[in-house]
């Protein structure tokens, strides 16, 4: 039997179990490519602490009447890529075992997570603390 064989009887007895921690864009962007790519061969999971995903470029208009941010339903959105969502925070993930725990939630083994997480801004001073010197201008 080639390797092939095998990879094909392993898939599609035992689907590839894919977390995705993150309700954005990037979350919802890869349950929705993983699941049009892999069909059946991946059981997906999105994680996000939230009930709604909110298209943000559109939110910097709302303040001037000129529209709304769209928003979609988590549920709904997982429900579309046939993906369970769990409304929480992944707290830890143990990668050794391949257990993310969600707050408040039983921990989710995974063959691969994704994290999605998006970034945090971080407000920087421009002044000095005292104590130390502003670098030289070259
Ligand atoms: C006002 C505004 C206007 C913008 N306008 C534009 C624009 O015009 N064009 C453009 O290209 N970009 C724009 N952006 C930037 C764009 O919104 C971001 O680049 C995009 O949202 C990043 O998507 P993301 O999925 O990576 O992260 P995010 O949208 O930040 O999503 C991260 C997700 O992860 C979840 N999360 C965080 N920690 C955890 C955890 N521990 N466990 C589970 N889930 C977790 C969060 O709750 C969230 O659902 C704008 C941003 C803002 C704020």
């Amino acid at each position: 039997m080639s390797s092939e064989a095998v990879v094909t009887t392993v898939a599609a007895s035992d689907p590839f179990r894919v977390v995705v921690a993150g309700g954005g864009a990037a979350g919802l962007e890869t349950l929705l490519a993983l699941r049009t790519l892999a069909g059946e061969r991946v059981a997906l999971t999105l994680v996000a602490p939230h009930d709604e995903f909110v298209y943000r470029p559109l939110a910097v208009e709302a303040p001037f009447g000129v529209g709304r941010a769209r928003r979609v339903a988590l549920d709904d959105a997982a429900r579309d890529a046939d993906a369970t969502f769990v409304p929480a925070t992944i707290e830890a993930v143990d990668t050794a075992r391949r257990i993310a725990q969600p707050a408040a939630s039983h921990p989710l083994e995974y063959d691969a997570l994704v994290l999605a997480v998006g970034a945090r801004a971080v407000l920087r001073s421009r002044t000095p603390s005292r104590g130390t010197t502003a670098p030289t201008p070259k």
